[in-house]
């Protein structure tokens, strides 16, 4: 197994910056790269803000705030991973943008080191095959939001090497997250289950079986879920709920993953959950439902 000491994550949004966050409390050397500095910038903001509120409520001490914060270098050009050894790519669920950056992150980085990817559907065989290291390329899939959430799934390319598997296992637990091993197939575990359930609930309300609040409080009281599919889907993301069912759609050729117009048209609108502070409801500035 290689040592990890230089973590890099490219894309500073709510996923890569929680990864950031979370490596940068493991110990590790952290590198957040975004396609600006101001948004990579942006992305330690919005850790610091997060750390803030744990030294608020006396969970984390001020000064170990400072230390994990001190960990975090940001920035815009490639040559911020030139010493990772391993880097995790968290940008837009796209394969032309993902394909894109896996190029030039397998130019930028030293030999040997691990290029991962949190994507939540994209073949990491695919995005393996872009570069000159598809042995040292993998999948290491967070929740949202990662700081809270334990599990982390990953992805065995039909490239990735044992070695890689295990050193990238092996990071997971340090991290203290359970980790589940899935094969690079479209959504993987998780997605694979979701997004048919996250449609479903969108193609009950588009029939008016109930209302959104009757559909979230049915999932929650009766089914058990910590929350309703239209809560979930605004923490995700309705883009990113989005991108995920049209490559499941696509890749499987199965309509009974088709993406409901409902979606389609509030990602359209650029109403796309909590980040923008509106989705199936609305959000105020600290992000507390209205
Ligand atoms: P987000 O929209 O919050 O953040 C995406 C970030 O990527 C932005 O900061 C954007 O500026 C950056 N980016 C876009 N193009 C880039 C480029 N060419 N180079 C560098 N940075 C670029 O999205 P997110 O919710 O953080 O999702 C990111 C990834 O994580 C996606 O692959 C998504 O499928 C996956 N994921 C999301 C969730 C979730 O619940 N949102 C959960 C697990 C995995």
């Amino acid at each position: 197994m290689s040592e990890i000491k230089v973590f890099g994550v490219i894309g500073a949004g709510q996923m890569g910056s929680g990864i950031a966050q979370v490596a940068a409390a493991g110990g590790y050397q952290v590198r957040l790269l975004d396609a600006s500095g101001a948004l990579a910038a942006r992305g330690k903001e919005r850790i610091a803000k997060q750390l803030q509120r744990e030294v608020d409520k006396e969970r984390l001490g001020a000064d170990e705030r400072e230390a994990i914060l001190a960990r975090i270098e940001v920035g815009g050009d490639y040559s911020l991973l030139a010493e990772t050894d391993i880097t995790v790519e968290a940008a837009t669920e796209n394969i032309d943008v993902k394909s894109e950056i896996f190029r030039r992150a397998d130019a930028a980085m030293k030999s040997g080191a691990i290029l991962a990817s949190n994507t939540s559907s994209i073949s990491l065989t695919k995005l393996a095959a872009v570069t000159g290291r598809p042995e040292r390329v993998i999948g290491m899939h967070f929740m949202n939001p990662v700081p809270r959430m334990k599990l982390v799934e990953i992805v065995r390319a039909l490239q990735t090497s044992d070695e890689t598997y295990r050193t990238t296992y092996a990071l997971g637990e340090s991290l203290g997250k359970v980790l589940v091993t899935t094969k690079d197939m479209p959504g993987f575990i998780v997605n694979r289950m979701l997004i048919p359930f996250l449609n479903e609930a969108c193609f009950a309300l588009q029939e008016g079986l109930g209302t959104m609040e009757d559909i979230d409080a049915a999932a929650k009281l009766g089914l058990n879920h910590p929350m309703g599919p239209f809560e979930l889907a605004d923490l995700i993301g309705l883009d990113t709920v989005l991108y995920i069912g049209e490559v499941l759609h696509r890749e499987f050729g199965d309509d009974k993953y088709r993406p409901p117009a409902i979606l389609r048209n509030y990602v359209a609108a650029g109403w796309l959950g909590r980040k923008s502070g509106r989705g199936f409801y609305h959000y105020d500035e600290r992000g507390a439902r209205q």
